[in-house]
């Protein structure tokens, strides 16, 4: 099939715009859509230090290699990667990630569930089996990146989130009735590093492709303790749904943007966790962050010390 702008052979066919597209024009239309996502919602600014939460897969090595192209020729604004090593043997391998930071000249810096938690994702599913696995994840994860990257210094952190990804968690908040979660409306809080993800706009199977054209070695393997039932489930139907009406993936994310800029649900009042002194939302009757409690719950004998001179 011939490309819809050129005369060259298309490599890929969108059903949402009609369009086959050529390498050429696939990778043009596909950094334009990643712009314009970062300049609608003013994501990047001069002075930023940007660090792209490194897995080594498709979507996070796809993006880095978008930043670096983006960024790379910038004085006022700095790239870097990090990779958590949640040990999960046979899955998470570093090297990769490492690898792929190296080759294109992005200082790398990896920090793990052992040394930090003194325990491994591997152990906790032994203990607890997988059915909360991804909860105990992420929670953990995010307290991790979120602690290494303020002490780099970093100013906003880059997640490979796709089009796909977006959409399903809208649907998702949707189908949970979560109203609180869908019109909060997004703000900084001291002491957490505000999250960027270009890729909202790029259905995931053109991130897969881009990753493919650009970045050799990525892991393509999927986490052996993948469950989440709802998003899977969430995932077929969307697939299947926007399989005869392609737009509606893209209308799901600008809903939810929509929503969020309504702002209706009230802040949520951010505390410091009384053990590790991350920030954490404020309840009553809770002294300790979710990663302290989850650390608790599996009775690891680690956990992220108190910061030494506050978060600035
Ligand atoms: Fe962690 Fe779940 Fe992601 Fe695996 S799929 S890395 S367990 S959050």
């Amino acid at each position: 099939m011939q490309c819809s702008k050129c005369r060259r052979e298309a490599i890929v066919y969108q059903r949402y715009s009609g369009l086959h597209l050529c390498e050429q024009h696939f990778n043009r239309d596909f950094e334009a859509k990643a712009k314009r996502a970062i300049r609608e919602h003013r994501w990047i600014e001069s002075g930023d230090r940007v660090a792209v939460a490194l897995s080594g897969g498709k979507d996070s090595s796809a993006l880095l290699f978008f930043l670096h192209s983006l960024l790379g020729e910038r004085r006022d604004v700095r790239l870097m990667a990090i990779t958590v090593d949640e040990g999960i043997a046979g899955y998470r391998d570093t090297d990769l990630a490492r690898k792929i930071s190296e080759g294109l000249g992005v200082p790398w810096v990896t920090a793990s569930f052992r040394d930090a938690y003194g325990i491994t994702l591997d152990e906790i599913v032994a203990k607890k089996g997988t059915g909360l696995s991804c909860t105990y994840c992420g929670v953990l994860r995010r307290a991790l990146m979120n602690r290494v990257s303020r002490e780099e210094g970093v100013t906003k952190f880059a997640y490979g989130f796709n089009l796909d990804d977006e959409a399903q968690s809208v649907l998702m908040n949707v189908l949970r009735g979560d109203a609180a979660q869908l019109t909060r409306p997004v703000r900084e809080v001291e002491g957490i590093i505000p999250r960027i993800r270009p890729f909202i706009y790029i259905p995931e199977r053109e991130v897969a492709l881009y990753a493919f054209l650009h970045v050799e070695g990525f892991d393509a393997a999927g986490c052996p303790y993948a469950v989440g039932a709802l998003r899977r489930d969430v995932r077929g139907v969307l697939d299947d749904y926007t399989y005869r009406h392609p737009a509606t993936k893209y209308s799901l994310v600008r809903l939810g943007e929509a929503l969020r800029r309504t702002g209706t649900a009230p802040e949520t009042v951010f505390g410091v966790c009384e053990r590790c002194g991350e920030p954490m939302p404020g309840e009553p009757g809770r002294e300790i962050c979710r990663a302290c409690q989850v650390l608790d719950e599996l009775g690891a004998q680690g956990g992220l010390s108190p910061p030494g001179d506050g978060y600035k």
